[in-house]
């Protein structure tokens, strides 16, 4: 998969992407990337981005030209059809099934805004669609955007050892968040590894990451999970759980 970000600082892109998964996965050839400056597309001595805005106020605007022909040369690079998307605090927030439609595609064009963002002719005439990463506001679109290149990146074929692998995350499959983890040593200070993990009974230990996935899910992001649509062995753990733990995941106490 290819990937292209637009941006006034590309090195930040590049640094981030040269580390860990999406580093392998760029030494591999399963992800490319090209950063490019809208400055080294800007005319005059200045070379000039941005302006301030009509009607007053503070702050600046990124100008339409240097990012057009910007834009224009990332669309050039390569004949595969790219999908140009604005990170945006406006856009529709960023999820795990959102990042799973978009490692689908060939090509992404990341735009990052600046100052007070990008001259909305632009955006308009540009850009396929606005994602943001949450309900805040960042000075740039490049943290943004890194967000979205290693959420996507290690999703490609070959980019997770099996180690690593994705199936079990947070947000994948049924949506659930993940259980918890344990590794050595066995007994520590802060606590023993729950024994089931360590009787090699993988039904069981299945069964126990299935409830605790469960459980987890209800006490800290109850908005992810519908009780009245659970099946019956998921019923069943989660009042097995109820049942020994004399509560509700979430800390009601048991009726
Ligand atoms: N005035 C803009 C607004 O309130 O919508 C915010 C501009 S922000 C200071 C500068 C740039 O940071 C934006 O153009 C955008 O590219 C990026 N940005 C800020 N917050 C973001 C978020 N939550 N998600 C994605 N990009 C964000």
């Amino acid at each position: 998969m290819r990937f292209d970000v637009v941006s006034l600082f590309p090195e930040f892109i590049t640094q981030a992407a040269d580390v860990g998964v999406v580093g392998r996965a760029r030494e591999r050839g399963l992800v490319t990337l090209q950063a490019w400056n809208p400055r080294d597309y800007a005319e005059g001595n200045y070379r000039r981005v941005d302006d301030r805005p009509f009607g007053g106020g503070p702050g600046m605007v990124m100008l339409i030209d240097p990012l057009r022909a910007t834009l224009t040369a990332a669309r050039a690079a390569d004949p595969a059809p790219a999908r140009v998307i604005y990170m945006s605090p406006q856009g529709q927030r960023l999820t795990q099934a959102r990042v799973r439609e978009l490692a689908a595609l060939p090509r992404l064009i990341l735009l990052c805004g600046r100052y007070e963002g990008i001259d909305e002719r632009l955006l308009q005439a540009e850009v396929d669609e606005e994602l943001s990463i949450g309900d805040y506001v960042l000075s740039g679109g490049e943290l943004a955007a890194a967000v979205v290149l290693d959420a996507v990146a290690r999703l490609q074929d070959g980019a997770l050892g099996d180690a690593e692998s994705a199936v079990q995350d947070s947000f994948e499959g049924d949506g659930l968040l993940d259980c918890p983890h344990y590794t050595r040593p066995v007994s520590h200070a802060l606590g023993q590894v729950p024994e089931v993990l360590l009787s090699g009974n993988h039904a069981e230990i299945a069964k126990w990451r299935r409830q605790q996935a469960l459980v987890r899910t209800l006490e800290r992001r109850p908005d992810l999970i519908d009780e009245s649509t659970l099946g019956k062995a998921d019923r069943r753990l989660l009042a097995d759980w109820r049942s020994a733990n004399g509560a509700d995941p979430g800390g009601t106490p048991a009726a």
